[in-house]
């Protein structure tokens, strides 16, 4: 298998994807990953995150220094089939999440989770520690911090966490990541958005029938219709796409 950075990649406007299957990725990366220490940063990305990346110079760089940045998004498959160059599969950040918190739970590597509100990280560590009885809680925080927070940091290093789970939203989480990333030694760094909220059972996933037939977002949409503009986002994003294959 070749290293994360010789991989196969796609790029869609300037941000490049890793085209691997799930599977392959998991085994033959990221495995070996947590259990060489290797440091790794991971961003899934959706087509809101691409576009906000072309706007602020500050969120590209941060996402540029991502060692895997996996599709999440039902409109990044459609852009890589618009430019003849299909990613394999969607890849939730959820999802990941789940696997990752499993294969801890299993290989006795330590989370620290940092983000959502007080209530809701503390009620989704109570939930994880009943459905995973044996996962190493290294620790957790709030997410309303500051991005100048030193001394946030420094607690999270002190607990030596292998896994940090980082539930900021976008672009906070991910400026967040690339920030600190530096000054620790270890650890495998992921944003993952509302997904505290998710395992608080504050909020809902869409029906495994809605998720089959790529319509997560419309369940979204359904449930929060505040979020319409993110979802013009999603239009603007395929028409770019549309327009730069013409190009
Ligand atoms: N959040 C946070 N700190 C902030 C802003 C937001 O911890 O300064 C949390 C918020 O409570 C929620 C998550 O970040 O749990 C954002 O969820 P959302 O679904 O908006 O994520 P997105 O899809 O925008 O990344």
């Amino acid at each position: 298998m070749p290293s994360i950075h010789e991989a196969k990649h796609v790029t869609i406007m300037d941000i490049p994807f890793i085209n691997i299957n799930r599977e392959d990725l998991i085994s033959f990366h990221i495995h070996p990953d947590l259990l060489y220490e290797n440091k790794r940063f991971m961003v899934t990305a959706n087509p809101e995150i691409v576009m906000h990346a072309r706007e602020d110079a500050e969120y590209k760089n941060a996402i540029k220094k991502a060692d895997y940045i996996i599709p999440d998004g039902a409109g990044i498959i459609l852009a890589s089939k618009i430019k003849r160059q299909p990613i394999h599969e969607r890849i939730p950040g959820i999802e990941m999440m789940i696997h990752l918190l499993e294969y801890a739970e299993k290989m006795g590597l330590r989370c620290f989770f940092l983000g959502a509100k007080d209530t809701v990280v503390r009620k989704m560590t109570k939930n994880l520690q009943e459905k995973y009885p044996n996962l190493e809680i290294a620790g957790y925080h709030h997410g309303y911090i500051s991005l100048d927070d030193q001394e946030i940091v420094n607690k999270i290093k002190k607990t030596r966490p292998d896994l940090i789970f980082v539930a900021l939203g976008f672009p906070k989480q991910e400026k967040w990541i690339a920030r600190y990333y530096e000054d620790f030694d270890k650890g495998f760094f992921m944003g993952v958005g509302g997904s505290f909220d998710i395992f608080s059972g504050e909020a809902k996933r869409a029906p495994e029938s809605w998720i089959r037939f790529n319509l997560e977002w419309l369940y979204r949409l359904l449930k929060q219709p505040f979020r319409w503009k993110r979802i013009l986002k999603v239009f603007q994003f395929i028409l770019l796409v549309l327009a730069r294959k013409k190009g």
